[in-house]
């Protein structure tokens, strides 16, 4: 035993010198550690917009703790130094270090973008996580944006949005023709496809838009956002589900050379927080999303209710066709749009008899929880 002790004792000092040494080599770099960097960040929301303008502001509290301030980034809403949609090239030509936004407003510089945001009937959230981070997903994304001198990363996650606030009720294909409805990407492609108007109106005027009558019909993002914009007061019914934005991925954009600058621990502090940012929005729709969504249901007697069978079966054959289409025109969205079709076959085939199987066997009743 006193062998034992005096082996642990003189291998606990071997460490006590050692980390003595450590301290001491530490400070001959202390000039080069001590190196301070101060990033811009410019955002596509309006300054600290709820989840998804409040995302990139966390992240800039943990790298700055994480770096004890060695890495402080600045955030700027939309607008207060570049326009939400000039976000892209203002990261990409060095303007600023960083952008938060969304891949599929880039879609008229890279067509495969949309795939890394989210496409119609495409993956969830936890499918998008799982096809970016180990289905090969990520590696594309950073092809896609390398001739920008861009590097992504995924920032944050709404989950299933709803298919949104109608004026009109939906209950064939038919009533989709002529329907005007607010809604981008490759959604807005599907609506018109369906012999609908799809129109882009950014966030802050899509209010005025339903009240005047301008649109039948607008998306937004799902309950928690909704209802702070108003949208109950100017939508008579509110479809679910959001068949077109079924696990949005927001993106972090980062100039290759800026980062390139960063010694290796301020890099990896970045990659981690991007994670974590990832993560911790999704958890926060979740949360407020399901809250939002009783008040709306309980305090304003919104009427919710499910796309027909009938519609979402129709949505879902012109969606085929035009993502299709699109990776016929394209060689890299070919393969992006391959290697996400690929991974979704397999999700749909796992998760049928996992996350599905187990929502069916929690649910006693097979009726929605709301407006029953
Ligand atoms: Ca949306």
């Amino acid at each position: 035993m006193k062998k034992i002790l005096a082996a642990t004792l003189s291998i606990g000092m071997a460490l006590l010198a050692a980390c003595g040494g450590e301290r001491a080599g530490e400070q001959t770099d202390t000039v080069a550690e001590a190196k301070t960097f101060t990033w811009k960040l410019v955002t596509s929301w309006p300054k600290n917009y709820p989840g998804l303008g409040t995302g990139p502001e966390k992240f800039a509290d943990m790298v700055e703790a994480m770096s004890d301030g060695r890495l402080k980034v600045r955030v700027y809403g939309a607008g207060e130094m570049v326009p939400a949609l000039e976000v892209f090239d203002a990261v990409s030509q060095g303007t600023v270090e960083m952008g938060h936004g969304s891949a599929y407003y880039w879609k008229g510089k890279i067509p495969a973008a949309p795939f890394f945001t989210t496409v119609p009937f495409g993956l969830n959230a936890q499918e998008m996580n799982a096809w970016l981070n180990y289905g090969g997903g990520l590696e594309l994304w950073r092809e896609a944006y390398e001739p920008f001198n861009l590097i992504p990363f995924p920032g944050g996650n709404t989950g299933v949005q709803m298919a949104g606030w109608f004026n009109k009720k939906i209950e064939t294909m038919e009533d989709i023709e002529g329907l005007s409805v607010r809604i981008p990407g490759l959604g807005g492609e599907i609506i018109t496809r369906a012999g609908g108007q799809s129109v882009t109106i950014p966030g802050g005027e899509i209010y005025t838009a339903m009240q005047t009558n301008l649109v039948d019909a607008t998306e937004w993002v799902s309950p928690y956002n909704d209802q702070a914009l108003g949208l109950h007061q100017v939508g008579d019914y509110y479809y679910y589900p959001g068949w077109h934005e079924p696990g949005p991925t927001l993106e972090f954009i980062v100039n290759e050379a800026a980062y390139n600058r960063l010694p290796d621990d301020l890099k990896a502090m970045v990659r981690v927080a991007a994670q974590a940012i990832n993560q911790d929005m999704l958890n926060e729709y979740t949360a407020r999303n399901m809250t939002a969504m009783e008040e709306l249901v309980e305090k304003h007697g919104v009427d919710v209710r499910p796309l027909p069978d009938e519609v979402i079966a129709g949505l879902r054959d012109v969606t085929e066709q035009v993502l299709a289409e699109l990776a016929e025109k394209d060689p890299l969205t070919k393969r992006v749009y391959e290697s996400q079709m690929a991974f979704k076959e397999k999700a749909m085939a796992y998760h049928a008899i996992t996350e599905e199987a187990f929502y069916d066997a929690r649910r006693p009743e097979p009726e929605s929880g709301y407006g029953e």
